[in-house]
């Protein structure tokens, strides 16, 4: 091939913790030339946008600056390390990676979470990789591994129109066949919630967390839920304890509204709560987790039992109004980036 790498690319970065205003473009970034024996570098043609990157922006995980934000994206392979064997120069790719909001990526192909779509892959399906990749694992993995959800199980999710959340809805009511009980802070979300397999509607704008508790209870004869699929964190985990079943799974997944504090871990022993804080990574860690994972979810993509509902496909210099959507709780489905040629 004739295409030669630039010295320079475009990227979006930061250089403190806040808002969205401390977000820059650049077009003068330095692209990664230090690349060891098993490296690849991918120009990246879509990239996914997912809530974590918030809590790095703004310190509730750490970041070290200048922090190039962007966990999973899709794009070409365009240089490969004298040692890599199992990608060329042209291979489509799909990835869970670091520092992907930029037009060049270096990742080490010796890492699991990489697939290789071969040369023909289109635009489109490289669009779609990169939008289902992180959240549609999340959620397989999460409903296989941190709780196995059965069918006619009554199950609680949270933010239940988000990214994650209509995927849960669509796995745990439609090919788990289980209840989903569904909250959202309006009513065109828990109807986007239903129409994905969601079949109670709780609205967080109108109801107290008591009144949730209440409704919740009702819904399960007083019993509770057997698991709760909660990313709201801080605000929802009192709520959560009492209403999980006995005996129930409770997996805390995010912190949108900041994160769980401390807590005496007595408060599990009434109910013989079993308590979750999973991450992605960890399920899928090693090489046929990973195949294992992606086989099951673009199945299940491909056979039409899941979609992946994709909000909106911004320009990358327009990711500051894009998470200022998602933060502003504007936003249904996944949000995508698209990478300048
Ligand atoms: P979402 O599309 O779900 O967006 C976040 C949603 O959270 C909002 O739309 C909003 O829905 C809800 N929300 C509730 N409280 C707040 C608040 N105070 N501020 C902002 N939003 C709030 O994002 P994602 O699908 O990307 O991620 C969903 C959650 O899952 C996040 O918490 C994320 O960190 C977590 N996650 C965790 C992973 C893990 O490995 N542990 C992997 C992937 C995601 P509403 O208005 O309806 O309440």
């Amino acid at each position: 091939s004739t295409f030669s790498i630039p010295d320079k690319q475009a990227v979006i970065y930061y250089e403190r913790n806040g808002g969205p205003e401390v977000l820059k473009y650049s077009t003068e970034f330095a692209v990664p030339s230090d690349l060891s024996a098993t490296d690849i570098l991918i120009k990246n043609k879509y990239t996914g946008i997912n809530f974590i990157e918030v809590y790095f922006r703004n310190g509730i995980y750490p970041a070290d600056f200048p922090y190039i934000p962007g966990r999973e994206a899709s794009g070409e392979v365009v240089a490969v390390g004298d040692k890599v064997t199992n990608f060329k120069v042209g291979d489509k790719v799909a990835y869970l990676g670091h520092k992907n909001f930029a037009q060049f990526t270096k990742f080490d192909s010796t890492q699991s979470t990489i697939l290789n779509l071969g040369q023909n892959a289109t635009s489109k399906q490289l669009k779609l990789y990169a939008a289902s990749l992180l959240q549609g694992l999340t959620a397989l993995t999460f409903i296989n591994e941190a709780y196995a959800v059965k069918e006619n199980d009554y199950i609680l999710v949270t933010a239940a129109a988000g990214g994650v959340g209509l995927i849960l809805d669509q796995l745990i009511g439609n090919v788990k066949k289980a209840h989903v009980i569904a909250v959202a802070s309006t009513d065109e979300k828990l109807a986007k919630a239903k129409q994905n397999g969601a079949e109670f509607l709780l609205n967080s704008s109108e109801l107290s967390n008591d009144q949730l508790a209440e409704k919740i209870l009702e819904i399960t004869n007083g019993k509770g839920v057997e698991a709760i699929f909660d990313s709201i964190g801080k605000d929802t985990f009192d709520l959560d304890l009492k209403v999980i079943r006995r005996k129930g799974t409770l997996i805390s997944y995010g912190n949108s509204s900041g994160a769980v504090p401390p807590f005496i871990i007595n408060k599990l022993s009434s109910k013989n709560v079993k308590l979750l804080r999973p991450q992605l990574y960890g399920y899928v860690a090693e090489r046929p987790e990973f195949e294992h994972y992606t086989k099951e979810l673009f199945d299940l993509i491909n056979s039409k039992k899941l979609n992946i509902d994709i909000h909106k496909v911004y320009q990358l210099k327009d990711y500051p109004t894009a998470t200022k959507e998602l933060e502003g709780r504007k936003t249904t489905g996944k949000l995508l980036l698209e990478i300048p040629n």
